[in-house]
Parts: structure tokens; C-alpha cells; sequence
């Protein structure tokens, strides 16, 4: 089966910084894929790159089956965009937006409205359809960029950040629409520095920081390969911790300490396994 996203060792340089460096990947189709990493660590030029907006300087990168570098047209009407950079038009009204990127994917009426329609409605903004994008919550913004994204039926969506600055109520309802689309089948890549929306979105995880992919798989499969629970314990403003296979094992060690003050044994998490591995935290 050709893999829904391919990357080939791959390299990314800005006037000679590496900023991927030899990313190789893949993702089935299907899967909803978190790509998890600090700022600068290479995550939006990698999706950049993928969605044909910037050319790698060294390496392959398949999509849908198809070359990004040399087979663009075939790439983008597969794939769905939703990026920071690449906004809705604030002066035009949700359903002209939705009209001007539908004509952009050739999409013939009567189809192109019964679609508008449709995905209108699956992101709940049907009754917003004539009101200027300037008069959307940041929320529904983030909605009509997605409604935008799924006009042409993409079998891949990418979203860069996708909740980023959002309160907790939107962001649990941008990720049910996330969700829901996964569920339907579609292949997701998403990028984000919010831990809590990898651990609840994604299947897979892949963390990258300097521009390299430091570590790959299910949060389970990190647990496993770091230690599923960890001794903390307070030193002065700030936590020591140490990582063990499990519980029993953390409970162990800290039953052997003479002195347990300000000691604790908790489940590891994915910020705990960043923060190993990264030595910094995201925000
Ligand atoms: P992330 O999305 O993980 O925060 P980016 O991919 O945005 O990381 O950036 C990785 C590095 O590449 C950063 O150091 C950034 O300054 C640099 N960079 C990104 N885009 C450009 C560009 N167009 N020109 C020069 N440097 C860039």
C-alpha cells in the first residue's frame, strides 16, 4: 500500500542554516499524525514542504502518492490546507470565501454551492454564510478555514497549530470536527505545541526539534521506551524527576529513600517525555 505521506530524507536550508534535517517519514493512510516539537524546531517548514508551498533542498517527499516537487497539481487537489499564513479574506463574506476557493479548484456549479452548503453546515456556520469573516469569532474563523479546506474532498488535511490562541470550549469543538473527519476516514497531519491535543487527537507522535525527528510513535510506545511512571521530587522552585519502567518500579525505589519529603510517584505523560527529551519546555 503507497503510504498517504512520504518523506525521504529531507533537508530544508535558509540561505545555508539546515532547518529539516534529513526527516524521513511516513504516515498510512488513515492515520491522524501529531508532529510535536518547540518553536524553530522545523514543524511549518516541514508542512510547507508537503503542501507544496516550499521546495526541499535535498530529499523526496510523496503525497497521496504523488511528487511534490513535480507533481504539484496532482498533490494539491488531494490535499486540504488549513495554515496561520494562509487566511480567510476578512473583508469578504463566509460564503464568498468559500465561492472564491471553490472556483479556484474548478468546482462547476450547480455542485460548487450544494458543496459550499454542505460543508457550511458541517462546521455549523450555515447561518453565518453572508456576514463579513471580519465579524467571526477567532473560532469560527478557524471553522471556515477548515469548511474552505474540505470544499474539493481532500483524502489528506493538514493543519498547522489549528487551536492555537483559542479558549478551552472552541478548541474541544475544533477537535471534534478534527476528529470526526479522521473517523471518516481522513488522513490528518497536524502540528501544535499543546500537549493535551496530541494526547487526546493523534494516533501517532512524532517530536522534532532541530529541524530532526528526535522520536516517533504512539504515546503508549513512548511510555513504554521512557518509563511509564516518574519520582518527582521538589528541589527549591523547581521539580527533579526520574523516569522508571512502572509504577512498581517508581514505588520501589521511592520507598527505599531515607528521607520521601516533597517526594511523589505519578503515570508519566507526553510533557514529561518532551521535556526529557527536548530539556525545555513548549510555551
Ligand atoms: P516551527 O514551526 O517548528 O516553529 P519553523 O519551521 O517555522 O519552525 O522554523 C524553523 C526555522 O526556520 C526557524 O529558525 C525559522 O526562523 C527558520 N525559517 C522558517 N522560514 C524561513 C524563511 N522563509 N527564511 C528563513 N528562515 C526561515
Amino acid at each position: 500500500m503507497t503510504a498517504a505521506v512520504s518523506l525521504r530524507n529531507v533537508h530544508k536550508s535558509y540561505n545555508k542554516a539546515l532547518v529539516v534535517d534529513g526527516l524521513s517519514l511516513e504516515i498510512q493512510a488513515g492515520e491522524m499524525f501529531g508532529l510535536l516539537g518547540p518553536n524553530g524546531a522545523g514543524k511549518s517548514t516541514t508542512i510547507r514542504m508537503l503542501t507544496t508551498l516550499t521546495k526541499p533542498s535535498e530529499g523526496q517527499i510523496y503525497v497521496a502518492g504523488y511528487d511534490v516537487a513535480r507533481q504539484r497539481s496532482q498533490v494539491k487537489s488531494r490535499i486540504g490546507v488549513v495554515l496561520q499564513q494562509i487566511s480567510i479574506d476578512s473583508d469578504l463574506t463566509v460564503w464568498e470565501n468559500m465561492e472564491y476557493h471553490g472556483r479556484l479548484h474548478h468546482i462547476p456549479n450547480p455542485l460548487r454551492q450544494k458543496e459550499i452548503d454542505q460543508a457550511l453546515e458541517y462546521v455549523e456556520l450555515s447561518d453565518r454564510r453572508n456576514d463579513p469573516a471580519k465579524m467571526l469569532s477567532g473560532g469560527m474563523k478557524r471553522r471556515l478555514q477548515i469548511a474552505r479546506a474540505l470544499l474539493h474532498h481532500p483524502e489528506i488535511l493538514f493543519l498547522d497549530e489549528p487551536t492555537v490562541g483559542l479558549d478551552p470550549q472552541t478548541r474541544r469543538r475544533l477537535w471534534e470536527i478534527i476528529r470526526n473527519l479522521n473517523k471518516q476516514g481522513m488522513t490528518m497531519l497536524l502540528t501544535t505545541h499543546y500537549m493535551d491535543e496530541v494526547e487526546y487527537l493523534c494516533d501517532r507522535i512524532g517530536i522534532m526539534d532541530n529541524g530532526k525527528l528526535i522520536s516517533l510513535g504512539t504515546l503508549e510506545e513512548l511510555r513504554q521506551k521512557y518509563g511509564k511512571a516518574i519520582v518527582m521530587k521538589q528541589a527549591r522552585d523547581a521539580w527533579d524527576y526520574k523516569f522508571f519502567p512502572t509504577v512498581e518500579d517508581a514505588n520501589l525505589f521511592l520507598g527505599q529513600q531515607p528521607d520521601k519529603t516533597g517526594m511523589m510517584v505519578r503515570p508519566s505523560n507526553l510533557e514529561d517525555i518532551f521535556v526529557e527529551l527536548t530539556g525545555r519546555n513548549l510555551d
